[in-house]
């Protein structure tokens, strides 16, 4: 793996989605470890130098101070900032940088309310500072958890650390007045989307009586698409024909998302959990929100 120390000028990627509940995105690395198989971020290393997202990764050495710049003007509304869209803020190199508890105490000063997902335990070094901020902010932690362990998940996500250490991470995290979310994503046709995974991952989940769940199948675009379509191809050829059938564009076959979604909907349920993510929209989107209507 390499690794390229850059600077940047700007901290914040502002978004333009209607879907998207936070106005900007935070990415302190460019590519990522964890290696995921499905990673749906392939497409941001495409006008780099290099394509390899898994195996070079760029650091933004000074995001704290191009933040802190951004945060610190008078046009800055505290709007809701999403802390690696495009790749994990606690990947390994994290350990070695320490990025994330500067970007930490900057949210802290400026009172800024954030979402993070992670993969990674390297986040329960900074429980205190996260503590810190929902004192003070909206401040929501979502754990990513496909596959309920087995060589089914080491291959599809072969640098991440294993499902029962995340579910750990939010148990850990607990009580501490931070929105707990579970992104139960993606649900990979054949591999994971069988009742017992889904069923052990939400048990396990609704133990912990996390916050809020977000389910959602695999899609298959350009890079993620080609990547992962490769993947099935070495690694489980007997299902090649099927996901060529099966996902003739960017989505699986209607009917078959139906049932998964209706087995989803119906486990979270059976342990007392929802999808209202809207309800751990950040305060102050809410009250602007209302102003508006
Ligand atoms: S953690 Fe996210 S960004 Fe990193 S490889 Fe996995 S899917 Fe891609």
């Amino acid at each position: 793996m390499v690794f390229e120390e850059i600077t940047v000028k700007k901290a914040l990627n502002k978004l333009n989605s209607n879907f998207l509940p936070y106005k900007y995105d935070l990415n302190i690395y460019r590519g990522c470890s964890h290696r995921c198989q499905y990673c749906y971020a392939l497409y941001s290393h495409k006008y780099l130098e290099t394509a390899n997202f898994f195996e070079k990764i760029y650091i933004k050495t000074n995001i704290g101070e191009a933040l802190e710049k951004e945060l610190s003007s008078k046009r800055w509304k505290q709007e809701w900032i999403n802390l690696g869209g495009v790749t994990d803020s606690y990947q390994a190199i994290e350990r070695q940088y320490k990025l994330m508890p500067r970007i930490l105490e900057l949210m802290i000063k400026y009172k800024t309310p954030i979402t993070i997902s992670t993969k990674s335990d390297l986040i329960l070094r900074d429980i205190d500072l996260l503590e810190k901020l929902a004192k003070v902010t909206t401040v929501n932690v979502a754990v990513t958890i496909t596959t309920w362990g087995g060589k089914i998940q080491q291959k599809l996500e072969p640098g991440a650390i294993s499902s029962q250490r995340r579910m750990e991470v939010l148990k850990q995290l607990k009580g501490k007045g931070i929105n707990l979310g579970l992104h139960l994503m993606p649900i990979v046709p054949y591999l994971n989307s069988d009742e017992e995974n889904l069923e052990n991952i939400l048990r396990e989940a609704g133990k912990i009586k996390v916050d809020y769940v977000i389910a959602g199948l695999l899609n298959l675009r350009s890079e993620t698409r080609r990547n992962f379509l490769k993947f099935i191809q070495e690694n489980f050829p007997e299902l090649s024909d099927k996901y060529f059938r099966e996902y003739k564009g960017a989505y699986w076959e209607k009917e078959k998302r139906r049932e998964v979604y209706f087995l989803v909907h119906k486990l979270m349920k059976k342990y007392g959990l929802n999808n209202n993510y809207e309800k751990f929209r950040p305060k102050e989107i809410i009250r602007e929100q209302l102003s508006l209507i």
